[in-house]
């Protein structure tokens, strides 16, 4: 039972008040069919609405079933609407991107009613209106007295005690109208029946009661109720809420709808996920090249310790002294250019320090079987200069591998190269089959042995067989002339007869021999023809007994190698010369003058290297390979105990170059990512700004949708989810289009770049930043549709309802 007491609505303007209703009083029973008839405007719809809990009163009371709704909270005006009212609307009110079933289910689903119950009992409520052969049209596809049926299925659907009709047959034809009211009084059977009509025919025929409005006020009402004949229990239903489940399929329907928006959003949205995803897959896939560059290359398990190595730190707290002096000294505002450059040369003076490595190279033999356990292979490299001579092209003497700074004018001799690139020691690598592959002959053993090394391809360069007198030389010089042009040229024949080329002898001249004591000074007689051919007749006789490649990598250019034992013999020879027993013996004479050392052009450091001097004790670099990264480890904890028990003169500084460069090669490819990422994120806010605004225009779109889920009871709360919903499927749509066309510009990437750069895996996208970037994707539109969808919830419901 329903009363309404003394209940006055007043419309508030700036400049008006207008009492839609005044003080109106009215009872009605539990089971009636009441037709309220009266002029527009007369307050019809508005006391409908304040029946049906959708408007507010300004004063009066509502009873329900003998309970005030004074003290009615939001959610119990919703659960009210929910479980106790049924609405239809002249407009039908139907949401139409739903199928008639959805429709009708709606109101279900907000009282939590099970899914299969739900299904059950909308088709049940249509049977009724006779629609069950049309249950999965969109409403768009019905009539319009189909579509009233419809909202009566909906209004039923719940059972309620209360069905509040608005002009129901105002947009429909007589014929209609009549099927329409017939099944109203069907309905009015057991429940409580209230419609407004304009129609006083149809009032009179089907109703059991009619009531006559007007200004506001009851100005007659056919069949009145005192409120005294019947009492009832209240009962309590649970409160209604809509499921995330629901929201998102209300969400998902309207979206698909809209299909050409929602793809566009999703595009927009994906971009930026697309471009992060790139560039963190990108920055995976470089970590794991120079991981792997780390794991795989052998030459990165060496730890090289060079005679002289620059102190980074010290050249930091160098710096960071001597700056602070010139502060001080600055105090007058004048500095001395002269001074900082002073300075400058200072301090890389000081910050080299020489690694004392004849204490090191002691440690180590002393420790032999300790460090045996890790390195695979120990290198010592003394710097010494090789002098190779060859004689064979037309008796005409050729030095083969002039060093540095000298030329074919400083010489006197024929010469292509403008160092010594065409012999090297076994510096770089063991000289054996772990590093080199065997192309013909043997590896060279014995001092007096040498190897031919191929370049990468396998083969010979032209230089490298001019300097070496390999092939016939002005046949060769020919072609180089014509490849210095420009021109393309074509070797007869780039596979050589190696056994040809193996057997060939070089003389080697021991560098202490180019000086002839003259008076006090050592003069060289390098540039003397005669003295070099005698030189040369006397000079060691130096074979090729083998071609090899270096195994997988292979230099540019190919080149003589020998082994260390020829290092070894030519510093024991060049030991015993008397030129170098005499510059030992006296550090401040210079003994290629007789006269005392200037320290500017010449030092006794520099008369030793010239001379090729070296002490088998004092290495000038010591490269160890360890036999995994594991053993590299070891072989540093190795060298740090050293260096512990060493003063502070004997520590050993120490470069592990690969993981200088692989540190470096990780933080420009991190900082790089970053810098990226931060750009690509500005079109992510962008998109997310995007997305806001068009959740905002969907709420105005669907103002009608909520006015119409207002009115079957969804709270406030329920709005919010619904838009919440649509913005969550758009993330998710975005995000998952972003990371899907990032996989397959990966996929597409990584098969370009193996093939014209055999890089595998360039980009390498880890599903770990794939799954975070759709939760960021979500999260991002969540955040710009959370107003929009706060706006939708404070939505008047009338108001909602009159929107188109
Ligand atoms: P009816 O349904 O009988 O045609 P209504 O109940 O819709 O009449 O309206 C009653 C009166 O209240 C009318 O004068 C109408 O102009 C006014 N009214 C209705 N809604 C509003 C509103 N939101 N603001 C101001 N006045 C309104
Ligand atoms: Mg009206």
């Amino acid at each position: 039972m329903l009363e309404i007491k003394e209940i006055s609505r007043i419309y508030k303007g700036e400049d008006y008040e207008l009492k839609a209703l005044d003080k109106v009083s009215i009872n009605f029973r539990k089971n009636e069919f009441v037709s309220i008839l009266g002029q527009s405007g007369s307050g019809k719809t508005t006391l409908l609405n304040i029946i049906g809990g959708l408007d507010k009163f300004t004063s009066g009371d509502l009873v329900i079933n003998g309970v005030s709704t004074k003290s009615y909270k939001s959610s119990d005006w919703d659960k009210y609407r929910n479980h106790k009212i049924g609405f239809i609307f002249q407009n039908y009110n139907l949401i139409l991107h739903q199928s008639i079933l959805a429709n009708v289910e709606l109101a279900l689903t907000l009282s939590g009613v099970s899914k299969g119950k739900r299904k059950k009992r909308a088709k049940e409520a249509l049977v009724k209106v006779g629609l069950e052969k049309h249950i999965h049209k969109k409403p768009t596809q019905l009539s319009g007295g189909q579509m009233q049926r419809v909202a009566i299925a909906r209004a039923l659907v719940n059972n309620p005690d209360i069905i509040l009709a608005d002009e129901p047959t105002g947009a429909l034809d007589s014929e209609t109208s009549i099927q329409i009211m017939d099944l109203l009084k069907e309905v009015a059977k057991d429940k409580l029946v209230i419609m407004v009509t304009h129609n006083p025919e149809l009032a009179k025929e089907y109703s059991t009661r009619i009531v006559n409005l007007k200004d506001g006020h009851i100005i007659d009402d056919s069949n009145p109720f005192d409120g005294n004949e019947e009492r009832e229990e209240t009962d309590n239903k649970k409160s209604s809420s809509m499921s995330l489940l629901t929201s998102l399929s209300l969400s998902k329907n309207n979206l698909v709808t809209k299909k050409g928006r929602t793809i566009l959003t999703a595009i927009a949205g994906s971009i930026g996920i697309i471009g992060i995803t790139l560039i963190l897959g990108l920055a995976g896939g470089m970590q794991s090249y120079v991981n792997e560059l780390q794991d795989e290359s052998f030459g990165s398990q060496a730890i090289s310790i060079k005679n002289t190595v620059i102190d980074d730190q010290k050249l930091y707290s160098n710096y960071a002294s001597n700056s602070n002096e010139e502060k001080k000294e600055s105090s007058n505002g004048i500095i001395a250019v002269d001074d900082i450059s002073n300075n400058a040369t200072m301090n890389t003076k000081m910050a080299t320090k020489k690694n004392n490595l004849k204490k090191f190279k002691e440690y180590m033999q002393n420790n032999k079987s300790e460090l045996d356990k890790y390195a695979s292979n120990i290198l010592y490299n003394y710097n010494i200069d090789m002098h190779i001579y060859d004689k064979s092209n037309n008796n005409l003497i050729t030095k083969v591998n002039p060093i540095n700074g000298e030329s074919a004018a400083t010489t006197g001799f024929e010469s292509l190269l403008s160092s010594g690139s065409i012999l090297k020691d076994s510096f770089a690598q063991m000289l054996d089959d772990s590093n080199y592959e065997l192309v013909s002959g043997d590896f060279a053993k014995n001092y007096n042995e040498l190897v031919l090394i191929l370049n990468k391809e396998g083969k010979l360069n032209l230089s490298t067989m001019y300097s070496l007198n390999i092939e016939d030389k002005s046949e060769i010089a020919d072609l180089l002339t014509k490849a210095s042009q420009g021109q393309k040229v074509e070797l007869k024949d780039t596979e050589y007869n190696y056994n040809d080329i193996i057997g060939k002898t070089y003389k080697l001249v021991i560098g202490t021999d180019y000086y002839e004591k003259i008076g006090n000074a050592w003069i060289s007689r390098e540039n003397d023809l005669d003295y070099i051919n005698k030189l040369y007749d006397e000079g060691i006789d130096l074979k090729i007994v083998g071609i090899v490649k270096i195994k997988d990598t292979g230099a540019a250019s190919s080149y003589l190698g020998y082994t260390d034992n020829l290092t070894e013999y030519v510093i024991n020879k060049t030991k015993d010369a008397e030129i170098i027993k005499q510059q030992l013996a006296n550090k401040n004479i210079n003994v290629f003058t007789g006269l005392p050392f200037d320290e500017v052009t010449t030092t006794y450091e520099n008369n030793l290297k010239t001379l090729d001097y070296g002490d088998l004790e004092e290495p000038y670099t010591i490269n160890i390979y360890a036999k995994d990264l594991e053993a590299k480890k070891s072989i540093k904890t190795f060298i740090d105990d050293y260096n512990k028990n060493a003063t502070e003169e004997d520590k050993i500084v120490y470069v592990d170059e690969l993981e200088v460069l692989t540190k470096t090669l990780t933080s420009i490819v991190n900082v790089i990512s970053i810098v990226l990422v931060a750009l690509v994120s500005i079109s992510l806010v962008v998109s997310s700004i995007m997305i806001g605004i068009i959740t905002y225009i969907s709420v105005l779109e669907r103002t009608k949708e909520i006015g119409i889920l207002r009115a079957i009871g969804a709270s406030k709360k329920d709005i919010k989810r619904v838009f919440r919903a649509e913005t969550i499927i758009e993330g998710l749509v975005a995000g998952l289009l972003g990371v899907g066309v990032a996989y397959i510009i990966q996929l597409l990437v990584n098969f370009a770049v193996n093939m014209f750069a055999k890089i595998e895996n360039v980009i390498q996208i880890s599903p770990i930043h794939a799954i975070i970037l759709i939760l960021i994707s979500i999260l991002l539109t969540v955040l710009s549709g959370s107003t929009p969808a706060k706006i939708a919830s404070k939505k008047d419901p009338v108001e909602s309802l009159k929107s188109e």
